[in-house]
């Protein structure tokens, strides 16, 4: 089922989620549906908060973009980084803050606890692509947005996009949100 995309102005983005005690029928079906908006949407992440849930869980799949057409989609339950290397700068969008792109800098590669889809214990090394879109998502599920990790002097520039969401005047392709394009420009909406 295709649920709708939170926007940036619903609570729900900005509380801190609950941790899952395990995979039932109902989550089964919650990430069955992650999948599909997210896929209608064009996005390459999800968190859970995106559809109105406020769990700590997430999903991503990264296959769609260039060079990345091997990498499996993954289902993250009850996410920790353990611990985080080196930084770098890369343009962020979000399903949930539609039109608006912006450089974040996170660490380049992480170390993550996290539950896997059968609701069992990994510990792993992430790097490139992947660590970007994990932090991302992560953050969704302690109420931080990728235009608060901004420079201050690059969220002035985007404050009449925020202005036109919080307001409704914008133009969505997927349920209350906008589609964003991963051909040409290169943004990535997660
Ligand atoms: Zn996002």
């Amino acid at each position: 089922m295709i649920l709708p995309i939170t926007t940036y102005t619903d609570e729900v983005l900005h509380q801190t989620a609950k941790p899952l005690k395990g995979v039932d029928g109902a989550v089964e079906e919650l990430i069955a549906s992650m999948f599909e908006s997210m896929e209608n949407a064009s996005g390459i992440g999800l968190a859970a908060p995106q559809v109105g849930h406020s769990l700590r869980l997430l999903i991503l799949d990264i296959s769609c973009m260039k060079s990345f057409e091997d990498v499996a989609p993954m289902v993250v339950i009850n996410p920790h980084i353990l611990s985080v290397k080196g930084k770098n700068l890369m343009e962020e969008g979000c399903l949930s803050v539609p039109g608006v792109q912006g450089d974040v800098q996170r660490p380049s590669s992480i170390t993550l606890k996290y539950r896997d889809r059968n609701f069992l214990e990994q510990t792993e090394e992430f790097s490139g692509m992947l660590a970007r879109v994990l932090q991302h998502e992560i953050d969704h599920l302690s109420g931080t947005l990728f235009i608060d990790r901004m420079e201050k002097r690059d969220r002035r520039k985007i404050q009449k996009e925020l202005n036109d969401i919080a307001e409704g005047n914008i133009e969505v392709d997927y349920p209350l949100a906008r589609a964003c394009s991963r051909d040409g420009g290169g943004t990535i909406c997660m």
